[in-house]
């Protein structure tokens, strides 16, 4: 698979009518019967999908004998530049194919900047990036999105789905501050197979290893936060940032992000609905 060619100084390749696509992510989350929260009220309308566990007998077992207390928690964002399409239609496609692991409560976001999709930008319509916005919040958009995930649980899983139209191919962030058993070999593995992997020993400045960025900063140094950053202070102590390229086709990118997503929540499935 080669680049298109088509980025030089920015994304330019397809975009997508974005309110279309929320409304086939909501027709498919009411079918599935999750729960739907108003983030941020219209005409910027962002919205917030929950989904309770549907667990194994095995594992409900597991958990009234005490070995497992609870059913894991999975938080999954996308959207939040408006300028990466891949990732609200891979959530339209994991929403209608509904084919989640069993046992984990899913807390969805299909997209947090619908104002940059209809201007193709990754900021929102003040030129904002949403995603500098978590520790000095200006945008109402970012002031709604954390007193929604104020009002969560805490999350075992967090996964923020993204595009880098500058990349050579897919790449993953992971945060893991406490060594957890890292899932992000697993999702380069399986990603590998439908699209091409970055594998440059420095991406965004950073030093990677075969697509991986495990990166050593501390969010407190740092004055402008990403959603990743106020997840990982707030919310959760595992996290990954999935960077598909937009320099590709479409569909291989939205391929990626799928199957990153799907490798992600099998694996914790598995590690806690197992007999
Ligand atoms: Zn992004």
């Amino acid at each position: 698979m080669q680049r298109l060619g088509k980025n030089i100084s920015s994304y330019s390749g397809e975009t997508i009518d974005i309110d279309a696509v929320l409304r086939d992510c909501v027709a498919a989350a009411r079918f599935h019967g999750w729960a739907i929260d108003e983030i941020h009220p219209a005409p910027k309308l962002i919205l917030g999908f929950t989904r309770h566990a549907s667990c194994p007998p095995s594992a409900v077992l597991l958990r009234r004998t005490g070995i497992t207390d609870r059913v894991p928690r999975i938080y999954i964002s996308t959207g939040i530049h408006g300028d990466e399409p891949a990732g609200p239609l891979a959530v339209r496609q994991l929403l209608r194919e509904n084919a989640w692991p069993a046992g984990l409560d899913i807390y969805l976001c299909p997209c947090l900047n619908p104002t940059g999709f209809t201007m193709n930008r990754r900021e929102n319509h003040e030129g904002l990036d949403l995603n500098r916005q978590y520790l000095a919040t200006e945008a109402e958009e970012t002031v709604a999105h954390i007193a929604w995930l104020s009002r969560q649980p805490s999350f075992d899983l967090c996964l923020c789905v993204h595009e880098d139209w500058e990349s050579d191919g897919f790449y993953v962030y992971e945060q893991n501050p406490d060594q957890q058993p890292s899932l992000a070999e697993a999702i380069i593995a399986r990603v590998g197979e439908v699209c091409p992997i970055d594998r440059s020993e420095v991406i965004e400045g950073r030093p990677a290893h075969n697509g991986i960025i495990r990166p050593t900063i501390d969010p407190r140094t740092r004055p402008q936060w990403p959603e990743a950053f106020f997840l990982i202070m707030h919310k959760t102590r595992l996290s990954y940032t999935i960077e598909a390229p937009s320099d590709f086709p479409l569909a291989a990118r939205v391929a990626a992000l799928t199957v990153a997503v799907n490798t992600a929540l099998e694996s914790i499935s598995q590690r806690h609905c197992a007999a």
